[in-house]
C-alpha cells in the first residue's frame, strides 16, 4: 500500500510555485483562509492521483484496497491529456500513488511529462523500484519529491502490517536515495496502536537517512475499515499522540491530518498548526487509476463519485469546478450533533471518511473524538457501509496472526518476476 494524505503544510521543497490557486466563485476580499478554502477553489491544492491498484504488497490497512490492476486503467495517452489539463488549471503539484505506482511500466515516462509541463509530482512508494540507479536519477531531477511508506520502525511492527520483508525493503530504498545524495526524502507512517510508542525512533530513523517524517492518521478506508477496531490508537494514545505533536510538529509533518485532536487544546494546550479543515471536494480530490474522481483519497466509495474524466465533457476541470457533489460540499455544512461541543472551532467533526466507513452520522462526531463521543456512538447500533470498490489479490495480508495463505503475501516481489524465488507464477497478481 501505498499512503498518501491531503496535505497542506507539507509540499515538496522543490514545489516550482507556492503560491494558491486562485478562489472560485466571488470569494471574499478579505477574512480567513479558511473560510476561502471552504468554499472551493478552482484547482485543487492536494491533488491525489492513484496510477494503478496494482501493488506487490497486501497491506492490511491499505486505504484503496490495492492488489491488482483494472484492466481499465488509462492509457499512457490518457494520463498525458490529464497532466495537460493540470497544467492549464495551474495546479502546480500531484501526490501520485496507487497501489504501488512504480510498477506501471510508463511511471517514470508520466513522472518526466508532468515535471515538464510544470506540474511538480510527490509519488508515494514501498521502496520497490528504488534501486541505487534509480535513486541517482530522482536526486538529478527537480520537482520530484519521494516519499517512503513505512508503519514500523522495527521489522517486527512495520512487517506484521504490510508483509514480510517490507522493512528491509523500504530502509533499502531510503539507504539508496540517501547514497545518491537525493535531499529530504520523506518517511510517511501511519499511526497505529502498535507504533504510535515509535515515534521517536521513527524520527532517528528519518534522522539518519536525511529525511523528513511524516506521519498521518489510519482511517477506517478500504481494508483499514476490516482493521481499523485492532489497530487505531486507543484514546490514552490519542493524548500521547497529540502532545508529541506538540512537542515535535515544528519538524514532523502531518497534513494536517490529525486536526481533530486539536479539541485537546481547548483545555489549555496549544493547538496543531494546520487549517484544521476537511478539505474533501474542496482543496483535495482523488483521481482513481480509471479516471474516476472522488471528493477525498480516504472516500473512495461510490457516495464520494464526482464523475469520470473521460466520461465527463470538460473533464477534470469540470467535475472539479461544477460537478453536483463537489457543489454540495463547499455548501455549509451541518454541524449536527457537534454543533453543541464548546471544542467545535477547533476539531470542526473531524473526519467526513472516518465517520461514514465506520458507520456514523456525517454531522456527528469523529469516531476518534476526544470527548468520547464517538465511542459512545461505536458502541451503539450503526451500519456500516460495504466496500464497494475492491481490488484485492486473493485472501490479504492478516495480522500475522496466521500464516500467510499465499507465497504472494508472503515476498513482497512476488508477481513482479516471471518466476519469483518463492516459484509464484500465479496470473491472478498485479496485473
Ligand atoms: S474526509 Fe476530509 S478530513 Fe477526512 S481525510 Fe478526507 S479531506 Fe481529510
Ligand atoms: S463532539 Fe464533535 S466537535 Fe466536539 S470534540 Fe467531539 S468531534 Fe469534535
Amino acid at each position: 500500500m501505498t499512503t498518501l494524505e491531503p496535505r497542506i503544510d507539507d509540499l515538496p521543497s522543490t514545489t516550482p510555485r507556492l503560491d494558491l490557486p486562485t478562489v472560485a466563485a466571488a470569494p471574499p476580499k478579505v477574512g480567513r483562509l479558511v473560510d476561502q478554502f471552504e468554499r472551493g477553489l478552482d484547482a485543487p491544492i492536494c491533488l491525489t492521483w492513484e496510477l494503478t491498484y496494482a501493488c506487490n504488497l497486501a497491506c492490511v490497512h491499505c486505504l484503496s484496497s490495492s492488489g491488482k490492476r483494472d484492466p481499465r486503467e488509462l492509457s499512457t495517452e490518457q494520463c498525458k491529456a490529464i497532466i495537460d489539463e493540470l497544467q492549464r488549471m495551474q495546479v502546480f503539484y500531484v501526490n501520485i500513488g496507487g497501489g504501488e505506482p512504480t510498477v506501471r511500466p510508463d511511471f517514470w515516462e508520466l513522472v518526466d511529462y508532468a515535471v515538464d509541463h510544470q506540474v511538480g509530482v510527490k509519488f508515494s512508494t514501498n521502496g520497490l523500484r528504488i534501486s541505487p540507479e534509480v535513486a541517482q536519477r530522482l536526486a538529478a531531477t527537480d520537482y520530484v519529491d519521494v516519499q517512503i511508506s513505512l508503519d514500523g520502525a522495527t521489522a517486527e511492527v512495520n512487517d506484521a502490517v504490510r508483509g514480510p520483508g517490507s522493512f528491509d525493503m523500504a530502509v533499502r530504498a531510503l539507504q539508496n536515495l540517501s547514497d545518491a545524495g537525493f535531499a529530504d526524502a520523506k518517511i510517511s507512517v501511519v499511526v497505529t496502536r502498535q507504533n504510535v510508542t515509535q515515534l521517536d525512533e521513527f524520527k532517528a530513523l528519518a534522522d539518519r537517512f536525511g529525511a523528513t517524517l511524516r506521519i498521518t492518521r489510519l482511517r477506517p478506508s478500504g481494508r483499514g475499515a476490516d482493521v481499523w477496531d485492532e489497530l487505531h490508537p486507543l484514546p490514552e494514545q490519542q493524548k500521547e499522540l497529540y502532545d508529541w505533536l506538540v512537542a515535535h510538529g515544528d519538524r514532523v509533518l502531518t497534513g494536517d491530518s490529525f486536526f481533530h485532536l486539536s479539541a485537546f487544546s481547548s483545555g489549555g494546550g496549544s493547538g496543531l498548526p494546520g487549517l484544521n479543515l476537511c478539505g474533501a471536494g474542496r482543496v483535495v480530490c482523488l483521481i482513481d487509476p480509471v479516471g474516476d474522481v472522488y471528493a477525498c483519497p480516504f472516500a473512495i466509495h461510490e457516495n464520494f463519485l464526482a464523475g469520470n474524466i473521460t466520461e465527463t465533457e470538460g473533464g477534470f476541470q469540470e467535475i472539479w469546478q461544477r460537478s453536483d457533489l463537489f457543489t454540495e460540499l463547499r455548501e455549509p455544512q451541518s454541524a449536527g450533533a457537534c454543533n453543541s461541543c464548546a471544542h467545535y472551532d477547533a476539531c470542526r467533526g473531524g473526519c467526513m471518511a472516518a465517520k461514514f466507513f465506520t458507520g456514523l452520522p456525517l454531522d456527528g462526531p469523529d469516531p476518534e473524538c476526544v470527548q468520547g463521543y464517538g465511542e459512545q456512538l461505536l458502541a451503539g447500533e450503526r451500519s456500516k457501509p460495504t466496500a464497494n470498490k475492491d481490488h484485492s489479490r486473493g485472501t490479504p495480508l492478516t495480522l500475522m496472526t496466521r500464516p500467510p495463505s499465499r507465497d504472494c503475501d508472503e515476498n513482497p516481489l512476488a508477481g513482479f518476476m516471471p518466476t519469483t524465488a518463492t516459484g509464484c507464477s500465479s496470473s491472478n497478481c498485479c496485473s
